[in-house]
């Protein structure tokens, strides 16, 4: 053993850090049995039209119900799933699900599927969307997908090409959590998205009336209706949220003020009433 491996001066071993590796190991292993297991599901959350508040589209979002350990939280076990790529096969099972989902709604609302980075770099990632339309029978221009700007940190290239293959069958981009990560406007320059999605801080910080959120607020959807894009706030919960957020022109809203992401049951009940109110 070299004298930087043993029980070193800086690197102080620590319990917590072991018992969090343990726990992550013991997740990682249940995590390779959910899908065969069935024990994931989606859950579907409103957007609506900021000033009709109709529903435009759902955002399909991954829940797992572990027969051990209860419900995971995606923030728990979606990373999990990315280091492990499990997140492959498990996005796959998420997009056809979606997309069959999707299928059964009116044909004027669309799906939005979130899509992480090892997904779009797989090469076969494409024609897993091709595939997933045509089982479903879903129209390309209902399907919007969401990538963050990770994608384009290890392979630019590669994730621009798979975005404009997704791009040419007619499906959307949505670029998610705008202004959190690694904002280059570059991306915005080689990349045609539909939409952008205005992170959930920027949301509250402009009901604080934090000048910083809304001026960055006000940029973006000034630059996306140059672009020919439109923006979705993330993460509206009260009324003074969605006022500001009205006022600053948004197109879309998505929180849990119009709704919380609901089964799929209930999320056909939500369009049912929405048609009905249309109507009268
Ligand atoms: P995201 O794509 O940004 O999804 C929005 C998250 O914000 C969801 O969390 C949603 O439940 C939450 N949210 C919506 N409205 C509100 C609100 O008014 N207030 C607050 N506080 N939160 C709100 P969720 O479902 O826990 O998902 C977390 C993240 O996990 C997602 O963030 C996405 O990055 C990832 N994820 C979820 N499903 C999938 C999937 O199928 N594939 C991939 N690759 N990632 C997924
Ligand atoms: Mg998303
Ligand atoms: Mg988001
Ligand atoms: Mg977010």
């Amino acid at each position: 053993r070299s004298k930087d491996e043993g029980g070193g001066s800086h690197f102080a071993y620590e319990p917590q850090m072991h018992a969090h590796a343990e726990e992550r190991r013991k997740l990682e292993f249940a995590l390779r049995h959910a899908l065969e297991r069935d024990e994931l599901t989606l859950a579907f959350q409103p957007v609506v039209h900021a000033e009709t508040e109709q529903v435009m589209s759902f955002e399909a979002l991954l829940r797992w119900n572990s027969a051990e350990f209860g419900p995971i939280s995606p923030a728990k076990f979606i990373p999990i799933a990315e280091d492990t790529r499990l997140i492959v096969p498990i996005g796959e099972w998420a997009l056809r699900r979606a997309c069959e989902e999707a299928a059964r709604w009116p044909s004027n609302i669309r799906i939005a599927v979130n899509v992480s980075a090892e997904q779009m770099l797989d090469a076969s990632f494409a024609s897993t969307v091709v595939s997933a339309l045509a089982s479903s029978g879903l129209a390309a221009e209902r399907l919007e997908l969401e990538v963050t700007e990770s994608i384009f940190l290890r392979d630019g290239g590669a994730a621009q090409n798979t975005l404009q293959q997704i791009q040419s069958l007619g499906c959307g981009i949505a670029l998610d959590d705008f202004g959190t990560g690694y904002s280059s406007l570059g991306y915005l320059r080689n990349n045609r998205f539909t939409t952008i999605k205005i992170d959930r801080s920027f949301v509250q910080g402009a009901a604080k009336d934090s000048p910083e959120s809304l001026a960055i607020i006000r940029a973006v959807v000034a630059m996306a209706d140059a672009l020919d894009m439109t923006t979705t706030a993330e993460g509206v919960e009260s009324e003074r949220e969605l006022d500001r957020i009205r006022q600053l022109g948004c197109t879309k809203i998505q929180g849990f003020l119009f709704g919380r992401p609901m089964g799929a049951i209930e999320a056909a009940a939500l369009l049912a009433r929405d048609a009905d109110r249309k109507i009268a």
